[in-house]
């Protein structure tokens, strides 16, 4: 990889010499974490801008902490995104979903194969594992991506809202190297979930997802700082992402 940045919240930037690529990049104001600032809306778009190669956009799923449709729909109308992957629901991506129908740019990803898909674009290849989401109140149906980003010998998990026993599947089939995973604070909740990460083939773990201090109205930074010390000795490559754009490469 020659560049991946920490945008906010679960938005993540990857870029290779001919694919830059955001994930989650994108959420709608009307979500539980805060809407997203200005700084980072334009960072966003001023990098697409720029970028000589193609302009990726993908999402673990449409949840509205990760997926703003009429943002995403717009940068796609406005020619600066060349390919947008969304996992189909019905409901929540509404726009994209009527509009990929003649929309070349837009990929749908219909879900309910239990398998990936792959995607190749340039130098990156792109893996989408279906998976479950966390389990929350009505929250039984929806899917989650967790994707995994190669470039080169380098391979990155981004899990978005994957559900914890899903990722422990996945980590256990996936025998070879990951150079980082990110991953939210709940994934540390119970000391079983923790373990699910102590595996010799992750070189860092990242935790994300967690929102600006001022919008923090659930205490998701002090419970990832709390586990945080808590598992500090078991999984001593566990890094705290707690403040948007920070350079990870
Ligand atoms: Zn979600
Ligand atoms: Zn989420």
């Amino acid at each position: 990889m020659k560049e991946i940045k920490y945008l906010d919240n679960c938005g993540i930037l990857i870029a290779s010499e001919q694919t830059l690529l955001i994930i989650d990049g994108l959420r709608h104001e009307k979500n539980a974490f805060g809407a997203q600032s200005i700084r980072v809306r334009e960072y966003i778009e001023k990098r697409l801008k720029r970028f000589e190669g193609n302009c990726i956009m993908a999402f673990t799923h449409t949840h509205l902490d990760h997926f703003d449709d009429s943002a995403v729909y717009k940068l796609i109308k406005d020619d600066m995104v060349d390919k947008a992957i969304i996992p189909r629901d019905d409901e929540l991506a509404a726009q994209c979903v009527e509009e990929a129908a003649d929309n070349p740019k837009i990929t749908l990803l219909k879900g309910r194969t239990e398998g990936t898909v792959t995607f190749v674009i340039n130098d990156m290849t792109l893996r989408f594992f279906e998976t479950k989401h966390l389990k929350f109140e009505g929250y039984d149906h929806v899917l989650n991506y967790c994707i995994e980003i190669t470039v080169g010998q380098e391979r990155y998990l981004v899990a978005g809202d994957t559900d914890q026993e899903r990722l422990k599947k996945i980590l256990d089939q996936e025998r070879h190297r990951i150079d980082g995973i990110f991953v939210t604070p709940v994934i540390l909740g119970k000391p079983k979930w923790a373990e699910y990460l102590k595996n010799e083939s992750i070189r860092r773990i990242f935790i994300y997802h967690l929102p600006a201090a001022e919008d923090d109205r659930f205490g998701y930074r002090e419970f990832a700082i709390r586990q945080q010390k808590r598992y500090g000795r078991t999984l001593p490559n566990l890094n705290l992402l707690l403040n948007e754009m920070e350079v990870i490469k």
